[in-house]
């Protein structure tokens, strides 16, 4: 998987999508500190392009990240991690990873979180990936963190597929 393609697949499977409204931001019900702070922070840049600035505030805080908010950002973040700027800074797409392969204990939210992705927005985690499997620096970082995150993506886009029609 090319930086290239990736970038062309995420265009075309994420529609341009606002900032959701301020309430829907965060995962949690009220309560949670970190919650609390990045709907602050995102509000703070309502409006503004969602650039590297706003992906490293939010990357260390992806679990209070809603489903509507998740929809909103994912194509960015995942466009970001492409950068030469994501490359050097790394944090990010570590980060991103380990959201995606997550204990038994929180599956159930990162599935609550990744609800409203359809097949193909699916799809465009599991290509980043592939392009981080075969990246230079990540496949030797942690290969295990990536195929974990990857077992997890294709596990969901499974449940996304519709029943074979049954035969009549
Ligand atoms: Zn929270």
């Amino acid at each position: 998987m090319r930086s290239e393609d990736l970038l062309i697949e995420v265009a075309s499977a994420f529609p341009p999508m606002e900032m959701p409204p301020e309430a829907e931001l965060p995962f949690h019900a009220s309560g949670c500190f970190q919650c609390e702070w990045l709907k602050e922070a995102l509000e703070s840049r309502r409006g503004k392009p969602v650039d590297g600035d706003l992906i490293r505030l939010l990357h260390q805080e992806l679990s209070c990240l809603s489903a509507k908010a998740w929809r909103w950002v994912a194509p960015h973040y995942i466009s970001y991690c492409l950068t030469p700027e994501a490359d050097y800074n790394q944090m990010e797409a570590e980060y991103l990873v380990y959201n995606l392969g997550p204990e038994d204990k929180f599956k159930a939210d990162v599935l609550n979180r990744f609800s409203l992705f359809d097949s193909r927005q699916i799809r465009c985690f599991i290509s980043f990936m592939e392009y981080l499997a075969n990246h230079e620096y990540w496949s030797d970082y942690f290969p295990e963190d990536i195929r974990k995150a990857t077992d997890f993506l294709d596990a969901i886009e499974r449940s996304r597929e519709s029943p074979p029609p049954s035969a009549s």
